[in-house]
């Protein structure tokens, strides 16, 4: 899904990475023939690209930044106590992350703009992409809480 950079770093290789809203990073080197990207070599350049989105395959693929932390989780509901905010599509801030932690029964977790529909479990937790709408409902007898997740300060 396509992703806004926010900032320019330097990867654990030593070449310039974007690093997007959802707190990814992604290589854009300027190697000439094969890619080019000369705004990438000046200040300037970079710049001119903060806003500007990129393809974010790692989000595609629900992976949570690895250097994120848990910062705030809320109360353990269960299929009687689980508010109806959580019934009906909402959606993290941008650079939040979540896990869904079911620790009793099935979960369904639903993002319908991607046709995703998962079944939750305590064997299986569910991934909540920053920014992307998502609801919950609990199949029967179910416990959860969530788990928010943000870049290190
Ligand atoms: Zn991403």
């Amino acid at each position: 899904m396509e992703r806004p950079i926010v900032e320019f770093g330097v990867g654990s290789d030593g070449d310039p990475v974007a690093i997007l809203s959802c707190g990814h990073s992604q290589h854009v080197r300027h190697n000439p023939p094969f890619i080019n990207r000369p705004w990438v070599t000046t200040a300037e350049g970079r710049s001119g690209m903060i806003g500007k989105a990129l393809n974010c395959v790692r989000c595609d693929n629900f992976e949570l930044p690895d250097h994120f932390v848990p910062y705030k989780r809320t109360a353990e509901f269960n299929e009687e106590s689980v508010p109806a905010a959580l019934r009906k599509d909402h959606s993290t801030k941008t650079g939040v992350w979540a896990k869904i932690r079911v620790t009793r029964g099935k979960l369904l977790y639903r993002v319908p703009v991607l046709g995703k529909e998962t079944e939750l479990s305590v064997d299986r937790l569910g991934i909540v992409l920053p920014e992307v709408l998502h609801n919950v409902e609990p199949l029967g007898a179910a416990s959860f809480f969530v788990e928010f997740y943000k870049a290190p300060d």
